[in-house]
């Protein structure tokens, strides 16, 4: 090879120079190729990479024939199979050199002949004791024979042009990284900006994971609530084969696991700046699904204060005519009871007055309704618990409801034997009288309700059944939550559905019968109308009779 040692040092340290340059590996590798003629003397040269498929050749960089057939020669990738010089440089990790490309076995004839080769090197391009490509030197006029020197700067230059693929894919990276970090805070804003679909906007950010590393698929899979599996919230390409290469990164956020985003390749394992690349993603993941839940909390927050709102706004309304209702009605009947001269016969005025202490009983119940309410939800609320014979508070219960029946038959049903509980009197009362009241308020005028009490394991039971038209599934619980009503849900109008009422009453039942360590449910009756049964344990027999 030509060249004294000064010049060959320069040569090399302006390889070295271009290789650390910021400019496009293209033209790197280009100059590359070129100073490696300067300094050695071949008469071509050329840089094949390794396609991450490890099955492939891609023509990279090519010096000693035209622009335009370089231009060619670079479309055109290589089977590794079929070109057995670099395989054997790749396999090996250690050069080949081939003195007479004519007569040596392992050269493709065609080629030699095209290119009138007469002697070749073939050093490894190595990047981290990986083997990522070959730099060939080849001498066309004459045989060469080439020294351990010569060898050595082939490497070096090669050492150099794999520095170089390094630093251009850093470089690729850091590029295609900022830029796609730009687009997928864009998106994360956006997205958070508008409420719009989290799903949608991880779904973006693993299909940019999936193109940045070149993967075949990714997905983000997410805890469930209760942390014993997880479910795929973004999906991207074919599910993995079992073969398939995987990461896996843990999504973390401040309250520990949130979920894990994998990618998955069928060629080639990830590597590692690949790897870490992915990694930054998956704290990009991660921060846009606390921020989603941020989110999504502020918005169910909102949401809670708008129904809070609506809620009073309705409560009020219903509350006004709750009140004006029996008070018009006992107007009603007192303007007709007073009007001189005519006397009423005493039948009817009978009637008026039962009409008027009806009414009376609706507005006390109500009030009495209101104000438990309030007292429930403030530490006034206590239990004051006594010995209670519950036949003698149900007997109680049904008489004092005998107005509001009319003339629907109340039906009891008690056992012989005393049943004793534990349990605050007036409270234990409004809540049979409010469920005496609903059954009476919701089943038809003609329809029988019966009341039940009995004994069953050390607690004792009681039901208020009615043949009404019982309480669909779905809102079998959800009639015990304050201020809800059958049928009543949003801002529709409530009053127009059946018999008006403040969604209290079985808010209150179940507060009173909970304090009381007990529990109270809702079935319907398979023959239709509804059963609410509450549940007490039985205070022993100690108590006096
Ligand atoms: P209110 O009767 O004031 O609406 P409640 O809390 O007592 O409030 O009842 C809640 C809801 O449950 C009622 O609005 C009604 O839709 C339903 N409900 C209660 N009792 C019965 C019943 N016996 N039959 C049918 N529906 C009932």
């Amino acid at each position: 090879m030509s060249g004294g040692p000064s010049r060959h040092d320069a040569v090399l340290a302006e390889i070295a120079r271009v290789a650390g340059s910021s400019l496009e590996l293209d033209v790197v590798l280009d100059r590359i190729v070129d100073r490696a003629a300067a300094l050695t003397g071949a008469d071509r040269t050329s840089i094949w990479l390794l396609e991450r498929d490890g099955q492939r050749l891609q023509p990279s960089a090519l010096y000693g024939m035209e622009p335009a057939f370089t231009a060619e020669w670079k479309l055109r990738p290589l089977a590794l199979d079929d070109e057995r010089l670099s395989r054997q440089v790749i396999e090996t990790g250690a050069p080949v050199v081939v003195e007479d490309a004519l007569a040596d076995p392992r050269t493709d004839k065609s080629s030699v002949q095209f290119f009138g080769d007469r002697s070749i090197l073939v050093v490894p391009l190595e990047r981290r004791g990986d083997v990522i490509g070959t730099l060939f030197m080849n001498h066309v006029r004459r045989a060469y024979r080439f020294t351990a020197e010569d060898i050595a700067t082939a490497e070096a230059i090669a050492g150099q042009a794999a520095i170089a693929i390094d630093n251009a894919r850093l470089y690729g990276f850091a590029r295609r990284l900022a830029d796609q970090l730009q687009r997928s805070f864009r998106h994360a804003g956006e997205a958070l900006a508008s409420g719009a679909d989290v799903r949608r906007h991880l779904e973006l950010m693993v299909q940019l994971a999936v193109e940045t590393v070149g993967a075949d698929g990714g997905s983000i899979e997410l805890l469930e609530a209760d942390r014993r599996g997880t479910y795929a919230v973004a999906r991207v390409g074919e599910p993995p084969s079992a073969e398939a290469f995987r990461v896996h990164f843990d999504l973390r956020g401040e309250s520990g696991l949130l979920g894990t985003l994998e990618l998955w390749s069928e060629g080639a394992p990830f590597e590692a700046d690949e790897r870490e690349l992915l990694a930054t993603f998956a704290v990009h993941a991660r921060s846009a699904i606390e921020h989603a839940r941020l989110y999504a909390s502020l918005q169910a927050e909102r949401e809670r204060a708008h129904a809070a709102e609506r809620t009073q706004a309705e409560f009020s309304s219903m509350i006004s005519h709750e009140l004006r209702t029996p008070l018009a009605l006992i107007r009603g009947y007192v303007a007709t009871l007073l009007r001189p001269p005519m006397p009423l016969p005493p039948e009817k005025s009978r009637r008026f007055v039962e009409g008027i202490d009806n009414a009376a009983l609706r507005l006390q119940r109500l009030i009495d309704n209101l104000l438990s309410a309030n007292r429930l939800e403030s530490d006034m609320f206590t239990v004051n618990p006594a010995p209670l014979e519950v036949r003698s508070l149900v007997r109680r219960a049904v008489g004092a409801s005998a107005l509001l029946a009319g003339e629907r038959q109340l039906e009891v049903s008690l056992p012989d034997l005393e049943l004793w509980v534990l349990g605050d009197p007036d409270q234990l009362a409004q809540v049979l009288e409010n469920l005496i009241g609903n059954a009476i308020k919701y089943a038809p005028p003609e329809t029988a309700v019966s009341v039940a009490a009995q004994a069953v394991e050390g607690r004792v039971r009681v039901s208020v059944k009615d043949r009404g038209p019982g309480i669909p599934q779905e809102a079998l619980e959800r009639v015990f939550e304050k201020f809800y009503r059958v049928g009543a849900a949003g801002a529709d109008g409530y009053a127009d559905r059946g018999p008006t009422g403040l969604g209290l009453g079985l808010y209150i039942c179940r507060r009173i019968i909970e304090a009381h360590g007990g529990r109270i449910w809702e079935e319907n009756a398979s023959e239709g109308g509804s059963v609410f049964t509450l549940e007490l344990s039985a205070s022993g027999s100690e108590i006096p009779a």
